[in-house]
């Protein structure tokens, strides 16, 4: 679904299933954000099929480790794309994570990654997004910060009316709590969370980031 000129989301709205919104930098970035679970990929490509979206994107960039984000790269890897994540959560997903999938009863997925994310710029055919690190629901997760749409992908950190969880192994509520502080001081008209409702404009985004303070920072 066209969100803005080139950003498209495929927001996951089934109850009985867990998986993840995935989003879509389209034009000269080609790169599709958290592509969720393997086996329910299809309504993914379904969607951009629907938005006539020809060629599949060149890069998967994924937030953080876990399997409802993390498993479609595997088989989209072995059709060509190229992989990212941030380089501590690359670690962790070989320490903790594979502790947190097999106490869940889960196999964390096999991969290896082609490409190490670090804070700062990230330009892909002369477009320009931020990677900003927002530790706290896992270790090396980060946000997508993209300038042009004034929109932040915003992985398992912040959905509307709530926040990421921290019990997890590698989970930290205190950092998670600096890393909300510190995505809440962009200049926003777009919040892309991982699960959940897309919040839109700054007027919005400001009203979910006080409630987030007033509900969830005392606890934390
Ligand atoms: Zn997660």
């Amino acid at each position: 679904m066209k969100l803005a000129e080139e950003l498209y989301v495929y927001p996951w709205t089934h109850t009985q299933a867990n998986n993840c919104n995935a989003y879509l930098a389209g034009g000269a970035a080609s790169m599709l954000i958290d592509p969720g679970h393997a086996r329910l990929f299809q309504h993914v490509e379904m969607g951009l099929s629907r938005d006539q979206i020809k060629a599949m994107p060149r890069l998967v960039l994924l937030t953080h480790c876990h399997p409802d984000h993390l498993e479609a790269a595997i088989p989209l890897q072995r059709a060509g794309l190229k992989v990212a994540i941030h380089a501590t959560e690359a670690a962790y997903l070989e320490g903790e994570g594979r502790q947190l999938a097999a106490s869940l009863g889960l196999s964390m997925p096999e991969i290896t990654f082609d490409i190490f994310l670090d804070e700062g710029e990230l330009t892909l055919d002369g477009e320009s997004f931020q990677v900003i690190h927002t530790p706290g629901h896992s270790p090396g997760h980060i946000c997508l910060y993209w300038p042009r749409h004034k929109a932040l992908i915003a992985g398992d950190l912040v959905f509307a009316q709530g926040v990421g969880r921290v019990d997890f192994p590698g989970g930290n509520a205190e950092q998670l709590k600096q890393s909300i502080m510190k995505v809440a001081a962009l200049d926003l008209e777009w919040v892309l969370p991982g699960h959940g409702p897309v919040i839109k404009g700054s007027a919005s985004i400001k009203k979910n980031f006080e409630f987030i303070q007033k509900m969830y920072f005392n606890q934390m």
